[in-house]
């Protein structure tokens, strides 16, 4: 038998008062893979994803990470386990600096007794992490500047080196590259690239050509199933793909 896969739904169920926002959906993502879910509005991608990082509980189905359940854990147990997610809704503090937002992430990992007494050498140990994440991000320059003077796209990249800060197996992008020009949407792809380096990264995605470009596997999402999974260049030419796509 091989390694369990890094991520795995089984049979996932959820219903909102009657109705299948997600139905019946097996999803197998490998380890170290970049894996984009795609679909039409309404597909059911939001509520996948709320399901993979334990933000909603499923109403059937299981959710495996490495090969162990994860659906009836909280969020935070499941980001301690190694999976963190980014949020379409900004998640940063505007008036906190660009550093200070990484520095309370780190904490965020720290437990709370120890959060309000943290020694100065281990804050400064922190201050050179969350550093050493800026750098990572493209955000070095903007370190001491308040978030909230930062552009939408610079906003992602401090979201997407917050979601780093807690060092995920597995990260979860949620529409990385909205609402960006061109040069934006190229410096993202960029990045969650060098983020998929020796991580699995599984990203909710609109724009096709950033699909495209970095996605090994997708999986096309459609009324709450599972229409299509596989690689892109196959998945893309499946007449029912096709079909979804002009339907919508
Ligand atoms: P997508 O992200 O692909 O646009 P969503 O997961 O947001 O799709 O939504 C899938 C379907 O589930 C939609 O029809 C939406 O109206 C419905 N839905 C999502 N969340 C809820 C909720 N909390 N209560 C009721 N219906 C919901």
């Amino acid at each position: 038998m091989g390694a369990a896969p890094a991520l795995e739904a089984r049979g996932l169920v959820k219903e909102f008062r009657g109705f299948r926002a997600t139905n019946d959906v097996n999803l197998q993502i490998q380890e170290g893979e970049i894996h984009a879910i795609i679909g039409p509005n309404g597909a059911g991608k939001t509520t996948l994803f709320n399901l993979l990082s334990g933000f909603l509980k499923p109403t059937a189905g299981e959710v495996t990470l490495f090969g162990q359940r994860i659906d009836a854990l909280a969020p935070h147990e499941i980001v301690r386990r190694g999976l963190s997610r980014s949020f379409q809704i900004s998640s940063v503090f505007p008036t906190l600096t660009v550093r200070e937002n990484v520095v309370v992430a780190l904490q965020a990992g720290t437990p709370l007794p120890h959060r309000f007494w943290t020694p100065l050498s281990r804050l400064e140990g922190l201050r050179d992490r969350a550093d050493e994440i800026l750098q990572a991000v493209g955000l070095s320059d903007f370190a001491g500047r308040a978030a909230s003077e930062l552009s939408h796209g610079e906003k992602r990249q401090l979201e997407i080196g917050i979601s780093m800060s807690q060092e995920p197996r597995v990260l979860l992008l949620d529409e990385p590259t909205s609402g960006m020009g061109s040069e934006g949407i190229a410096r993202v792809a960029a990045l969650v690239r060098q983020v998929a380096r020796g991580r699995t990264v599984v990203l909710v995605e609109h724009n096709m050509s950033v699909v495209a470009e970095l996605a090994d596997r997708i999986t096309v999402l459609q009324y709450g199933s599972v229409l299509a999974s596989g690689r892109y260049d196959d998945v893309r030419l499946d007449p029912r793909v096709i079909e979804a796509y002009l339907g919508d």
